[in-house]
C-alpha cells in the first residue's frame, strides 16, 4: 500500500459495500514497496529452503562472478542473460528436480555478481569450469546451506540492494524457478471479494456512480471509516500507466 499507485476497490456483495484500499506500485524505486517486496522475497527464500532441507534435499548457496574483462553492470548482465539458459540446461541434466532462487547483485566494482540458493548437487569445480565456459568469471563459490535461517542470511543482504542506473529497465531483482515454493495465501474474509484496480479520477468517478446506484457504502479498508475522496489525477505511477 504505497502512495504512488491507485486504488483497489473490493465489491462485497454480501455486506453490500465497497472496500477501498491503496494499491502497490511494485517498484524497487519506491521506498514503501521496496521494503514490502524485500520482506516477501526473504520469506519466500526461507520457505523454499525449509521445504527442500526438510525433504532431505541438498541446498547450496552459490556465488558466480562475471568475466574480469567486462567493464560494467550492463555488459556483465548481457553476458549473464546469454550464459544462464545454457548453464541452467547443464544443471538440469545433472539434477532433474533442479530449483533455484537467484539474486543478482551489483558488486562494489560496479559489475554483476549472481547469488543463488539452489538444489543442484554440483561441485565447486564443476561450477567454476562450466561458468567459465559460458563467458562468466573464473571465481565461483559453493557453500552448503545448513538451515533456512542461514539461507536468509546469505541472500537477504542482496535482495533489494541498489543496482544503480545502468541496469536494464524492468531488470528482475529476484529470479526463481517455477517450482520454488510460493508463500501460502492467507484465507481472509476479503479474499472472496471481487477486486478492481482504479488508477484515474475518471475510473474513480465510475466507481462512485456504481456504488451509488447499488446503494453500497464505500469504506476505507485502513481506517474502517467512510472513504474520503482522493485525487488520482497526477499520482498514477508509470508502472500502472502502460
Ligand atoms: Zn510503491
Amino acid at each position: 500500500m504505497c502512495k504512488k499507485a491507485g486504488l483497489l476497490v473490493g465489491w462485497d456483495t454480501v455486506a453490500r459495500r465497497a472496500l477501498v484500499t491503496r494499491a502497490d506500485c511494485g517498484s524497487w524505486g519506491c521506498p514503501e514497496c521496496a521494503v514490502r517486496m524485500r520482506e516477501q522475497w526473504v520469506l519466500r527464500a526461507q520457505i523454499g529452503v525449509r521445504q527442500y532441507i526438510g525433504a532431505g534435499e541438498h541446498v547450496d548457496f552459490i556465488t558466480i562472478t562475471s568475466h574480469e574483462k567486462l567493464p560494467d553492470f550492463a555488459s556483465t548482465e548481457r553476458v549473464w542473460s546469454k550464459a544462464w539458459p545454457v548453464l541452467y540446461a547443464a544443471l538440469k541434466r545433472r539434477s532433474s528436480k533442479f530449483q533455484f532462487f537467484i539474486v543478482p547483485e551489483k558488486h562494489k566494482d560496479g559489475r554483476m555478481h549472481v547469488h543463488a540458493l539452489w538444489t543442484a548437487d554440483v561441485t565447486q569445480k564443476w561450477l567454476k569450469d562450466n561458468a567459465r565456459k559460458r563467458g562468466l568469471g573464473y571465481q565461483a563459490k559453493r557453500k552448503p546451506v545448513e538451515d533456512a535461517g542461514r539461507a536468509v542470511g546469505y541472500v537477504g543482504k542482496y535482495i533489494g540492494k541498489s543496482i544503480g542506473d545502468d541496469a536494464p529497465p524492468r531488470f528482475r531483482r529476484v529470479r526463481v524457478s517455477q517450482g520454488w515454493p510460493k508463500i501460502p495465501v492467507p484465507v481472509t474474509n476479503t479474499a472472496a471479494l471481487k477486486w478492481e484496480y482504479c488508477g484515474t479520477n475518471g475510473a474513480l468517478a465510475a466507481i462512485y456512480q456504481m456504488a451509488q446506484a447499488k446503494h453500497y457504502a464505500m469504506i476505507d479498508l485502513e481506517t474502517g471509516e467512510y472513504f474520503d475522496d482522493i485525487d488520482l489525477g497526477t499520482i498514477v505511477h508509470e508502472a500502472w500507466a502502460g
